[in-house]
């Protein structure tokens, strides 16, 4: 047990050991707020003023449940490079999800924690490594994703048993971070090639995938990969395959405060979309590989304010209607190559709050929130208003469970914040 995690168990709060973490199961429902709140104070308490994330384990239940209900058909398969922290990870998988792995490491560690057999495993990466291709074919993982004649090459010399999934382009270039024409083939021209190519080589093409990328702006995109998506499955059944699997990717918003349309009519539009082009009279498998949708809201990310300096309006902006006035740099305790790395490579900018709320401290000001490095780049981000703040207090980021802890580095010697995973005795 860490020592301050005994403090806990006094307030409502069992301690639960679970492959060998600490979940702190209350009596009571709590949210991510409360509980960042009396942690804080307990750091305080002893002097401890190191980041820390709260983890809402009640929050994961509820994204699978609301899947479930929504999306019945489109079988989950969690894209691991969302978020690989070992507890959520493998509560998504005892809630009955695959997983989307894209290198040998991905896949040895869901194989190796015993997580899902292999057969749930979707090596989803286009690009394959030579050597884990024939690796993957050692440990009997066979489902793959293909776009080009190359990779055919590739994987007809180094993999015994495959059964290929053929990537189609369809992005949605206004997205929050589209993939441009990195990934998939041209569903029209190129497809029925390399339908045809695989044929040829004796590879099995057993269905169709495509990722649109992150964001959905409409579902206009998907409706139509769907559909070219139909028409592929007819020219690989006419060209000698066998197509019983359509996998439609991931990026589903990881909640409606971050999507631009809320998941209900994203769902109800592809699920119209699934019923014209693969009704279920078809017989087809339909699987998914979402990633922000389960975890982007279960984590919270508590920094510390480690300076703050008194500077004129006219530092934070451009051209200020008032220069003089009285304005903050903050510098906290993570940043942009920590837990706020999806600014620069997801496109998201998460907002910030004091985790307290002061009496008598209620006027605004302008600032700036610095990340600690060396880095002129390592800026979260610029308010408008907020409350003074002062050395040694909290800033509350939600969301920040999504392409975070994955793509952290320690660069300067700055540490990703520890994980207090939390939930109530009923979700339990
Ligand atoms: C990253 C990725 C996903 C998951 O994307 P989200 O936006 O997190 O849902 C799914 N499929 C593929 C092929 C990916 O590269």
């Amino acid at each position: 047990m860490h020592p301050n995690e005994a403090d806990f168990t006094q307030d409502g709060a069992e301690i639960v050991n679970f492959h060998g973490a600490h979940i702190m199961v209350y009596d009571y429902p709590a949210d991510s707020k409360y509980i960042a709140r009396k942690i804080a104070n307990f750091k305080e308490r002893m002097e401890d003023d190191a980041l820390f994330a709260v983890v809402n384990l009640k929050v994961l239940l509820d994204r699978m449940e609301e899947w479930k209900i929504n999306f019945s058909r489109a079988e989950p398969h969690y894209a691991f490079k969302c978020n690989n922290d070992p507890v959520i990870v493998r509560i998504l998988a005892n809630l009955g999800c695959g997983y989307d792995c894209a290198s040998k490491d991905e896949i040895d560690y869901v194989l190796d924690n015993k997580l899902v057999p292999s057969e749930k495993i979707i090596y989803a990466n286009t690009v394959k490594t030579q050597s884990f291709i024939k690796h993957a074919s050692k440990i009997g993982i066979n489902l793959m994703t293909f776009d080009n004649e190359e990779e055919l090459y590739k994987i007809k010399k180094l993999h015994s048993d495959p059964k290929l999934l053929l990537r189609i382009y369809a992005s949605d270039n206004y997205g929050q971070c589209s993939f441009g024409k990195k990934f998939g083939c041209d569903p029209d021209e190129e497809g029925p090639k390399l339908l045809q190519k695989a044929f040829e080589l004796g590879i099995p093409v057993v269905g169709i995938s495509f990722h649109i990328g992150i964001g959905f702006n409409d579902t206009q995109v998907i409706c139509k990969a769907i559909k070219d998506a139909r028409n592929l499955f007819e020219v690989g059944t006419k060209t000698g395959h066998k197509m019983t699997i359509f996998d439609i990717g991931g990026g589903f918003p990881g909640s409606d405060k971050m999507g631009k349309i809320p998941f209900k009519k994203i769902s109800f539009d592809i699920n119209q979309a699934l019923d014209e082009h693969f009704p279920e009279s078809m017989g087809v498998k339909i699987v998914s590989e979402p990633g922000r949708f389960f975890v982007a809201s279960v984590v919270s990310v508590i920094v510390n304010i480690i300076a703050a300096t008194k500077v004129k309006a006219s530092r934070i902006f451009e051209n200020p209607e008032n220069p003089d006035e009285e304005a903050y740099l903050y510098y906290v305790n993570d940043g942009n190559f920590g837990s706020f790395s999806g600014r620069l490579f997801d496109n998201y900018t998460p907002k910030g709050e004091p985790l307290f709320i002061e009496s008598g401290h209620e006027k605004e000001y302008p600032c700036i929130i610095y990340g600690p490095t060396c880095n002129g780049a390592d800026k979260i981000e610029v308010k408008e208003k907020m409350r003074k703040m002062e050395v040694g207090e909290w800033l509350f980021y939600d969301d920040m469970g999504a392409y975070t802890k994955t793509i952290s580095t320690n660069f300067n010697g700055f540490k990703q914040p520890k994980y207090f995973y939390f939930t109530d005795r009923e979700t339990w």
